[in-house]
């Protein structure tokens, strides 16, 4: 039974809800889902604990993300079993990335902060500095796709600013959180400072959390549409929002490129984690010379895929059901299906569908413009840098694009060219944690990571002082 963390107790009070293991289709949770009480509760103890947090040295803060890093290394193959059962990604997954991530992310943390200069400016007669104090109670709302990293990676800058945090862990994926709190409960962090609260979105524990008055800011990942719902639900009281949200991402292939390492990378980019990571590349672009062959030997893999012990389900039934509806839609808009466009054999009840890559329509067609979210990507030809640029700005979302090509001034031409928060250049995922991290458009608001989240979890004053003698 999966329930709330408050003011430093577990709280089992709510409705509960099922959790299912999307490998089988088998309930394999019940959770707790938090009413406007609970979360009040939970809001409540944060804003007590807030003065207390916010008041230690940033070091002491450091120190404290520092021992829970730790304490994520001890309880490393419980996070692994929660984050599994919750998502059914492959095991090494869980264990090479997502995992290790969240201590990672307190690490990078905790060394930034401690490590920040306050800045100081000068002018002939005054001298201004700036105090940066933490926006106050957090709310902090992530998505089902990559859960563990995506907390760790605001709890983690959110605490180290001297907020207190109000966490609400997605519905389909609430273990590792709770696993996060228990390594709270247990390291002794004051009560209050981290909170944890389960339910849904909209009418649930997400909308009363985010629009409670004791909620001073909100950072969120997940759906666009989520997103405008959230602000909107934030607008009266103006609170500030970051917000890392949907993807439509372009993959350019120049014919130039490493072809090898272009069809790995692009194979890792489609259908890593079921293609279900808001960076996942969903448009494929390739330079007429060498499209046929690329185009071939990425369908291959996508069919030895569909084989793989380890294929990713989806994370729902519901959500399987809205990928395989663009499958259907791709088909009666003409794509040709180069590999997959179904459901995979001998899965049971499990959420698989068949990685897909899909040619043939449109750049208009829906396929080619909506977040799919899933192991699937549609693959078409073209003929100048100038075409494959415009092809890959020509998109609602902003988030990322990946360019393959050996040609040095190509990539910092086109990199320049793009209109997404990152580009990544011969790979794909690689990430600097102090980098600014995020998207353009509907792909969201501000940018985290490094000294940029920090920013965000604090409000700066500026004082200026004359420097002028006192009159005698
Ligand atoms: P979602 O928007 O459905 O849900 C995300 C979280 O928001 C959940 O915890 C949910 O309960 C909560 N929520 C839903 N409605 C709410 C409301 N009205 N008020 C408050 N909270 C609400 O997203 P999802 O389906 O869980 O995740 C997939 C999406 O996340 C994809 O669009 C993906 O691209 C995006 N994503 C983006 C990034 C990024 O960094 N840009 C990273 C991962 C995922």
């Amino acid at each position: 039974m999966i329930r709330h963390f408050i003011d430093g107790e577990w709280v089992a009070e709510g409705e509960t809800f099922p959790g299912y293991d999307p490998r089988t289709g088998a309930e394999n949770a019940r959770v707790h889902e938090a009413g406007p009480g609970v979360v009040d509760r939970a809001v409540t103890a944060a804003r007590r604990a807030l003065p207390g947090w916010a008041g230690l040295p940033v070091a002491e803060r450091s120190a404290w993300l520092r021992r829970l890093a730790d304490a994520m290394e001890e309880r490393f193959e419980d996070l692994v079993d929660a984050e599994v059962a919750d998502t059914g990604k492959p095991r090494a997954q869980a264990r090479t990335l997502d995992i290790p991530r969240g201590a990672a992310n307190f690490r990078t943390f905790a060394d930034i902060a401690a490590q920040r200069p306050d800045n100081a400016y000068h002018l002939p007669g005054t001298l201004s500095y700036t105090v940066r104090r933490p926006l106050g109670v957090v709310a902090v709302v992530v998505p089902w796709n990559l859960p563990f990293l995506l907390t760790t990676w605001k709890v983690g800058a959110a605490l180290v600013a001297g907020n207190a945090v109000v966490l609400k862990p997605s519905e389909l994926t609430p273990g590792s959180a709770a696993v996060l709190a228990d390594i709270a409960a247990r390291a002794g962090l004051p009560s209050g400072v981290l909170n944890v609260v389960n339910g849904f979105g909209a009418g649930s524990a997400g909308e009363f959390l985010t629009t409670h008055p004791g909620v001073d800011g909100v950072t969120f990942t997940g759906e666009s549409r989520t997103g405008s719902a959230i602000m909107r639900g934030v607008a009266d009281r103006v609170k500030p929002v970051s917000f890392e949200l949907g993807g439509k991402n372009a993959g350019l292939v120049f014919a130039d490129a490493d072809l090898d390492a272009a069809v790995a990378g692009a194979v890792r980019s489609v259908f890593t984690n079921g293609g279900q990571v808001c960076l996942c590349t969903e448009r494929l672009y390739v330079q007429r010379p060498v499209f046929e062959e690329f185009a071939g030997r990425l369908a291959k893999r996508a069919a030895e895929l569909a084989h793989d012990g380890d294929l990713m389900p989806m994370i729902s039934a519901e959500h399987r059901d809205k990928v395989l509806s663009y499958y259907r839609l791709a088909l009666s808009e003409g794509a040709t299906v180069l590999a997959g466009g179904g459901v995979p054999s001998g899965r049971g009840k499990g959420y698989h569908v068949e990685p897909t890559v899909l040619t043939g329509l449109p750049h208009s067609s829906r396929v080619n413009r909506e977040e799919m979210f899933g192991p699937v990507c549609h693959i078409a030809p073209f003929d100048t840098e100038a075409e494959a640029v415009s092809l890959a700005n020509d998109s609602e979302y902003g988030l990322a694009a990946t360019l393959w090509t050996r040609d040095l001034s190509r990539a910092h031409r086109v990199a320049g060219a793009i209109e997404a928060g990152l580009v990544w250049v011969n790979t794909w995922f690689l990430r600097d944690l102090r980098t600014p991290f995020g998207g353009l458009r509907l792909s969201g608001i501000g940018r985290e990571g490094g000294v940029h989240s920090l920013d965000f979890y604090s409000e700066p004053t500026t004082v200026t002082i004359s420097l002028e003698p006192a009159s005698e």
